[in-house]
């Protein structure tokens, strides 16, 4: 390839590209239970279908409720965490839990107990039905209210006191626009931003390489909300392709110059191959 075409086809793979902190955390925990024990987990381990698999071929076994859990049995909190009810039925099963709650999920777990004791009352800005959103609220009390759109902060009931929080993976201009939204309905509101650093850090990179190129290759899955909130705050600077394996790379679609990045769900083995299948 002359030079020339050399820098037409430029493309940069993303240094923060590959797994989070703690998705890294339950994978490794996961495969070293399972070289031991066959385990159970209540949901998806991650949303990464590749991981999915990989792990289901050493044992993994993925239910949908504590009942499909036979008692006794070694079984993982995922990254996302889980309610506590679930934890003290898996408990009373005599079921062996193996925590692998995202420690940067657990400390806002922590957050929401200490502020019901001081007296507020919780709002999570967030997706009703995710899996980390259900494991804040069970943990904010009877008052908690969660909202994923303008209707449920209108309807948010009058409180003297509240604490609003969010999602660790939504947008920092959804959260902004909500939770002002939110703000006339207590007398006093304590607005805590907990939208994961890592997730920020991995958003300004994309954004940063997103106007340098003409495409970015998001390497993620559909499920994941990080990678579908990557997606969308990336899209306003240039065309995207989200793709979560190799063999999804159509080389005639590609631009250059090109960027890759990824999920907080997708390895970095991952990222490389689909870069090496685009070469
Ligand atoms: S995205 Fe952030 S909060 Fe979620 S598992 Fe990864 S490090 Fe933890």
């Amino acid at each position: 390839m002359t030079t020339a075409a050399k820098k037409r086809k430029r493309m940069t793979i993303a240094r923060f590209a590959g797994f989070c902190g703690g998705v890294a955390m339950a994978v490794k925990g996961a495969e070293k239970l399972l070289s031991e024990n066959e385990v159970y987990c209540i949901g998806d381990i991650i949303h990464n279908s590749f991981v999915i698999e990989s792990l289901k071929k050493k044992g993994l076994k993925t239910v949908s409720s504590v009942e499909e859990i036979p008692p006794h049995s070694h079984m993982i909190i995922r990254a996302h965490g889980l309610p506590l009810e679930e934890i003290s039925s898996l408990t009373k099963k005599g079921c062996v839990v193996h925590d692998f709650t995202c420690p940067i999920l657990k400390k806002i777990h922590k957050d929401i107990i200490q502020l019901k004791r001081k007296g507020h009352e919780i709002a999570i800005i967030g997706n009703p039905r995710h899996a980390e959103v259900k494991a804040f609220v069970s943990r904010a009390g009877e008052k908690v209210s969660v909202i994923s759109k303008a209707l449920d902060a209108d309807a948010l009931p009058y409180a003297r006191c509240r604490a609003i929080i969010c999602q660790s993976t939504i947008s920092g201009d959804l959260f902004v626009s909500l939770a002002a939204k939110a703000l006339g309905k207590s007398a006093q509101t304590l607005v805590i931003d907990t939208i994961c650093s890592d997730a920020k850090k991995r958003r300004k990179e994309a954004v940063a390489l997103a106007k340098k190129s003409k495409m970015v290759i998001i390497v993620g899955d559909s499920k994941s909300s990080n990678t579908m909130t990557l997606s969308v705050i990336v899209g306003k600077h240039c065309a995207v392709a989200l793709i979560s394996s190799a063999d999804e790379v159509k080389k005639n679609k590609i631009r250059y110059p090109l960027a890759i990045v990824s999920g907080a769900s997708s390895p970095r083995e991952l990222v490389l191959d689909i870069a090496r299948k685009v070469c």
